[in-house]
């Protein structure tokens, strides 16, 4: 019996950025799925799934982040609720299997290449286990991403290609090394190459969902040049190490880079050391920045702040460096202790986790006792970052610090009015307001049971 599966991509209340691209790993799941199955993609920051639609499937798989695990939960158990087979997968699922496995019949741990034809065959078997367990993928068994599946929709690009996965890093709030493994595994250069060559519409924007562009110089030189013929215009994230590998800069400019996206993550030694992230303090960041710029490349800078080593100053001292540094493209967040990850453990241990209600882990909320500060002055520091940085004043200072083609001026509008959403939206949350959730939850009781849950 072939089935009719249904991917669902969950969300959350906030702004998450699901109308600039999809998450990848719905067309890694429709590549792995044999021919004699239908697969079709739900994303529910564009289309809300309800009983019904969900019905006319035999299976729903899910993937959960911590930031939309209610959400995955809930359509798990309206799946379940629906007689549909339903399978979870994701880093939260991973991290809290027993949890997730309350929502959903079977939970796939770890990597999807080697397990998910196994398990759509066990639901034709009706032999579905409880869990599963996914070996580490070779690189050379990474799949081509089947794209089809986001036609559906309308994102700012669906070209989305993975060339690197894991990391050896371990910085204590991430968990891409406990999710992917220590190894860097890089895709297999010539297939990475006819996985593009299959990008067949004339728009050439990509979003290249790495976890360090520059994990091998040597390796990324080499993909460099064979994209660099392709046209394309795309955006990374990438390690602040770029800076020591000058020709490998060079050559993602020339392959059509129009933004590297850096984890900053601050600007204190002694905070990046209490974040394992020493490594950072070996890059001088506005020399890296002016690189950038010199090849037109567009800096997007990340920043974390509520860690021990942070007083009330770090907000005025990092706005002042991001803007005299001339980072297009500047974030602020408060530290988000996910589970599963070493400072969630540490601060667990101290007893300074406040919640354990994951839609409050969404970066929109202080989820643990600061200790240099409350909570709320952690979250109306991150605000007042924004808004210092995406100030008409800052916006415009940008705009003229150094020539651009009309494209490139294109690409800053558009950041700059996505940073001015992202504080209209999130004044609310990080000022401590009734949120639009919260007035939706009072005025309309009809609708009160859906929002509760994600509010
Ligand atoms: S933050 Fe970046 S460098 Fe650190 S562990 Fe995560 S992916 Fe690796």
């Amino acid at each position: 019996m072939s089935l009719k599966i249904l991917l669902v991509q969950p969300t959350t209340e906030v702004l998450s950025g699901d109308n600039l691209a999809p998450p990848l790993w719905p067309s890694i799941l429709a590549s792995l799925t044999p021919n004699e199955h239908e697969v079709d993609f739900l994303h529910c920051g564009h289309e809300r799934p309800t009983r019904k639609k969900l019905a006319k499937y035999d299976v729903v798989g899910i993937s959960a982040l911590t930031s939309n695990a209610n959400d995955a939960y809930r359509i798990g158990d309206m799946a379940r609720d629906a007689g549909v087979k339903c399978v979870i997968g994701g880093i939260h699922a991973y991290v809290m299997p027993k949890e997730a496995k309350g929502h959903c019949d079977s939970v796939m741990l770890g990597e999807a290449e080697y397990i998910w034809s196994k398990i759509l065959s066990d639901i034709q078997k009706n032999a579905l286990s409880p869990f599963y367990r996914g070996a580490v993928t070779e690189p050379e068994d990474f799949p081509i991403p089947d794209l089809s599946i986001y036609r559906k929709y309308r994102f700012f690009t669906t070209k989305l290609a993975e060339i690197v996965r894991g990391c050896p890093h371990n910085c204590r709030f991430c968990g891409a090394t406990m999710y992917s493994g220590r190894r860097y595994r890089y895709k297999n250069v010539d297939n990475l190459v006819a996985e593009i060559e299959n990008w067949n519409s004339k728009r050439r924007i990509a979003h290249f969902t790495n976890t360090n562009l520059i994990a091998s110089p040597r390796k990324t030189n080499e993909i460099m040049k064979r994209i660099s013929d392709f046209n394309l215009r795309w955006w990374s994230p990438c390690s602040v190490d770029i800076l020591h590998h000058e020709d490998v800069l060079a050559k993602v400019a020339d392959a059509g880079c129009m933004v590297l996206q850096f984890g900053f993550d601050s600007i204190s030694k002694e905070t990046l050391k209490s974040m394992n992230k020493s490594f950072n303090t070996k890059s001088d960041y506005r020399l890296l920045i002016k690189k950038c710029h010199d090849l037109g490349i567009e800096v997007g800078g990340s920043f974390i702040f509520g860690w021990d080593t942070d007083t009330k100053d770090v907000f005025k001292n990092t706005v002042e460096f991001a803007c005299d540094a001339d980072i297009d493209i500047p974030a602020y967040l408060p530290l988000t202790p996910f589970p599963g990850t070493d400072i969630f453990n540490c601060f667990s241990a101290q007893g300074r986790i406040t919640t354990t209600d994951w839609s409050n882990y969404n970066w929109h909320h202080c989820v643990f006792e600061p200790k240099n500060m409350t909570g709320e002055e952690l979250l109306s520091g991150c605000y007042h970052a924004f808004e210092e940085s995406y100030s008409t004043r800052s916006i415009f200072h940008r705009f003229y610090s150094r020539p651009r083609g009309s494209k490139e001026m294109a690409l800053l509008l558009m950041f700059s009015v996505l940073g001015r959403s992202i504080i209209s939206f999130s004044r609310p949350y990080w000022n401590g307001q009734e949120t639009f959730a919260q007035r939706v939850t009072r005025h309309i009781p009809a609708h009160a049971s859906s929002f509760k849950h994600r509010a």
